[in-house]
């Protein structure tokens, strides 16, 4: 039987009807990732994504969730209070059906991390509409074997180019000196 141990299970909730799309939150999470932190900032690097629709008055945000190596087959609507949203609004996974949730320059996929070593996310501080709560409580789970990050992005590099090129480029770099 698999054993059990406490985890703290942080949790963002989002309240679509309070998002006005302003994507302070897509801001403020690219430059809080950026390399020196605080760099520069470009939403398409963010781990948050406003999905919007001005006309309809559709501002869904979302963030990046797992690595999917495939497309789902499914394309349902959904309708909320009257408002129309696709099934892709509400999805996490960074996929091969859209642009949303990888690093541009590489394709490489991104993840929330919940801003690890934040007191508080900080696309929760930058949401002056309260659209976004942070909340953390702890849950017993069975003990699981993790994915590490390192494999995912090695899957995802092997989908993009395929394993027989990425094995070629690695022995060419270890020749190297
Ligand atoms: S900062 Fe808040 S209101 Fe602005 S786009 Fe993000 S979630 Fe919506
Ligand atoms: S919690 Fe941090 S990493 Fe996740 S979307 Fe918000 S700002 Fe980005």
């Amino acid at each position: 039987m698999a054993e059990k141990k406490k985890k703290i299970i942080k949790t963002i909730k989002i309240d679509v009807d309070k998002c006005n799309g302003c994507r302070a939150c897509e801001v403020i999470c690219s430059a809080f990732h950026a390399e020196p932190k605080y760099s520069g900032n470009n939403p398409a690097r963010s781990r948050i994504r406003v999905i919007r629709d001005p006309l309809r008055d559709v501002y869904v945000p979302v963030c990046a969730g797992e690595y999917a190596v495939a497309e789902c087959a499914g394309r349902d609507k959904y309708t909320i209070d009257e408002k129309e949203y696709d099934e892709c609004a509400f999805c996490r996974a960074s996929c091969p059906s859209r642009n949303d949730f990888k690093e541009p320059d590489s394709g490489l996929p991104l993840k929330c991390d919940r801003c690890e070593g934040e007191e508080e996310p900080m696309c929760v501080k930058w949401c002056l509409n309260d659209a976004l709560t942070y909340e953390e409580r702890e849950e017993e789970v069975e003990e699981e074997v993790k994915q590490e990050d390192l494999e995912i992005g090695l899957e995802s590099l092997v989908d993009k180019y395929g394993l027989d090129k990425i094995m070629d480029t690695i022995a060419r770099m270890s020749k190297k000196d």
